[in-house]
């Protein structure tokens, strides 16, 4: 049985997007980001890897420099001039609090009203099972949202005393929602009928990554209207990216 989907709300300025990958959030999200940063709204992306284990016919250290250059290029189509990258090797992020705290710190810096992450789940969107850098960093930035906000948590002594007056700065709770992208149990929806095309734009830029998957040429606007439009059934026949709300 499936239900309809509800509008991601849009009470927010500042969104900050979490994602193990470069292309994680092109494979779907960013027809929501383009929708969102034509409305005025601020979105940053924190990357956990520069996904250098990801193109077979070129070394890591050639591929991290080439990925890294791709997605800067695919979020300036959709309106995002801050990329974050963290060091996390590409294939092997495990589950630390580490992870956590380094997420949170990010989360801290960027004050986001909206959180959106990647899949936690075992399983994804289709159904297959879900990588362990997804599992991991997906479940780390839902953890993440209760380190920002607490004052004895994940703290870096060298930012300074969180008991202090001015305390309150290393520390952000300000997160209004949480959703995660690419989850098999969505529960809401964005509107990407004016949005397609940029998002079809960002996936195209990851020029160097998509020859070395060996797609023909189309493949990424032929995956992206099929994604918006399975999903139009639950939302209004609207062409629309799904998320999962997660109450935090
Ligand atoms: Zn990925």
């Amino acid at each position: 049985m499936t239900t309809d989907l509800e509008p991601v709300p849009e009470d927010w300025e500042r969104a900050l997007i979490v994602v193990a990958h470069p292309d994680d959030i092109e494979f779907g999200s960013s027809g929501a980001v383009a929708a969102w940063t034509a409305a005025g709204k601020t979105v940053h992306y924190l990357i956990l890897s520069r996904g250098e284990a990801g193109i077979d016919s070129m070394p890591p250290e050639k591929a991290g420099e080439v990925r890294e250059r791709e997605q800067r290029a695919s979020a300036e189509i959709v309106g995002v001039a801050d990329v974050e990258f963290l060091d996390y090797a590409d294939g092997s992020i495990s589950y630390s609090e580490t992870l956590r705290d380094h997420i949170a710190a990010a989360i801290v810096r960027h004050r986001p009203e909206l959180l959106v992450g990647y899949n936690h789940h075992d399983v994804t969107f289709s159904g297959k099972w879900n990588t362990s850098d997804h599992r991991n960093v997906g479940r780390a930035t839902l953890d993440a949202v209760g380190v920002a906000a607490n004052r004895w948590l994940g703290r870096d002594p060298s930012d300074g005393d969180p008991s202090a007056a001015d305390g309150d700065e290393l520390l952000w709770a300000g997160i209004k929602h949480v959703f995660m992208a690419a989850s098999p149990n969505p529960t809401h929806a964005v509107d990407v009928t004016d949005s397609l095309d940029a998002a079809v734009a960002s996936v195209e830029a990851h020029v160097e990554y998509l020859a070395g998957l060996g797609l023909p040429e189309g493949a990424a606007r032929f995956g992206l209207e099929q994604l918006t439009s399975s999903v139009a059934e639950r939302f209004g026949d609207r062409p629309a990216v799904p998320f999962e709300c997660v109450d935090v």
